[in-house]
């Protein structure tokens, strides 16, 4: 059970198109006294928003906050999450890159082959969707904390 003790976790939110503009992140100050520190932060062409943040606060504060942003349809994924690319199952055909929003997934001009920046992933999770192989899969989450 969650406890009011200090606590750190990173975290990945993919925000449908309807939260664009939206002050939703800056409430996590303001409704749950939480600090937090944005890493990365993206918006796909069709209005997607991508962010990777740490929250810093009271543990009991960081669990109402995760379920404060799922309650308005915000995917939280735990940064423990990471996508793993099985190399010997691909077939280079590069379906994934096309919708990966962004550039964690390309194809090396010289080698033909599938490059995957782990740095760059927000582990939204489209690639593993549309892999006609399954060649890309979500490892296990270690914060069960946040787990949904
Ligand atoms: S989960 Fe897949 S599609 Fe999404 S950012 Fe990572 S590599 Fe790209
Ligand atoms: S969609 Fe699957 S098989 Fe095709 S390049 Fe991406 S990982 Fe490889």
């Amino acid at each position: 059970m969650a406890q009011n003790v200090p606590y750190h976790t990173n975290v990945h939110l993919t925000f449908p198109p309807s939260m664009s503009g939206t002050p939703v992140v800056c409430n996590l100050t303001r409704l749950f006294d939480l600090d937090f520190s944005i890493s990365t932060a993206q918006i796909s062409p069709r209005q997607e928003g991508f962010m990777t943040l740490e929250l810093l606060g009271p543990q009991d504060a960081c669990v109402r906050a995760v379920a404060y942003l799922r309650e308005r349809g915000i995917q939280v994924s735990p940064v423990a999450q990471r996508i793993w690319h099985d190399e010997d199952r691909c077939m280079q055909c590069g379906e994934c890159t096309a919708l990966c929003p962004s550039s964690a997934l390309s194809i090396n001009r010289e080698t033909r082959r599938l490059d995957f920046n782990k740095e760059k992933c927000t582990v939204c999770t489209r690639c593993i969707r549309i892999c006609p192989v399954g060649a890309l899969h979500l490892d296990a989450q270690d914060d069960s904390l946040l787990t949904s």
